[in-house]
């Protein structure tokens, strides 16, 4: 069972708050009798005061949309499809985590791909200033200009050490765009029982691990 719920959802209640979207959030129910709760409003979905994206939720959990509109999740789902807990399914997640395996590699090579875009832009931007600085270096060889070349000399020097731990800070971040990245992965990279978010390590750490340290279900 997959829902709307909104203004214009198709929840078994009617919301007319108007801090509650039209589509505000989705109510996908799970075999094992909970429910994923998927925020689809800029207005927010909160469970426990906390803004949420996707979560697992039960049905006797007490959801708020927007700003002030509270209600339980058994409310909005139609009563026959309120799961009781005979009708508890054990289901097997391995199909859906070995998913993972391609999220994480697209991600590790997204990831890879941003960092050298942001070393090959910077080492252009950086391309002046350290010609610049071997200019100076080169002045110091001379003759003519006595007295004053060493002191070209060290500007030079500190022009190339500058441009070098700029174009090296640089290359480790591409702040926008590893963001989008890192989020998106937050939301994809989850227990498919759980939905936890499981941190930043590679796919055959938790194929090694192979059980659920949120939820304690097994993958595989
Ligand atoms: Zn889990």
């Amino acid at each position: 069972m997959e829902i709307i719920i909104g203004r214009k959802g198709q929840q078994q209640i009617t919301i007319t708050d108007l801090s509650v979207s039209r589509e505000h959030c989705k109510l996908t129910s799970n075999p094992d009798g909970t429910y994923t709760l998927e925020n689809l409003s800029a207005n927010g979905t909160f469970v426990n005061g906390k803004s949420i994206i996707r979560t697992i939720v039960d049905k006797n959990t007490i959801i708020q949309l927007g700003s002030s509109y509270s209600v339980a999740i058994k409310d909005l789902i139609p009563l026959q499809q309120v799961a009781s807990p005979s009708q508890q399914v054990t289901e097997n997640y391995e199909e859906k985590f070995r998913r993972l395996k391609a999220i994480y590699d697209k991600y590790s090579a997204d990831k890879i791909a941003i960092q050298k875009e942001a070393g090959v832009n910077n080492f252009y931007r950086m391309l002046p200033m350290t010609l610049l600085s071997l200019v100076g270096l080169g002045a110091t060889a001379i003759p003519a200009l006595g007295n004053v070349a060493p002191v070209i000399g060290v500007i030079g020097i500190l022009l190339l050490i500058y441009s070098l731990v700029k174009s090296y800070q640089g290359s480790r971040d591409n702040p926008e765009k590893m963001e989008a990245l890192n989020r998106q992965f937050m939301i994809d990279y989850v227990c498919p029982k759980c939905g936890n978010f499981l941190g930043f390590v590679p796919y055959e750490v938790l194929a090694n691990k192979s059980t659920c340290s949120f939820c304690k279900c097994k993958w595989i």
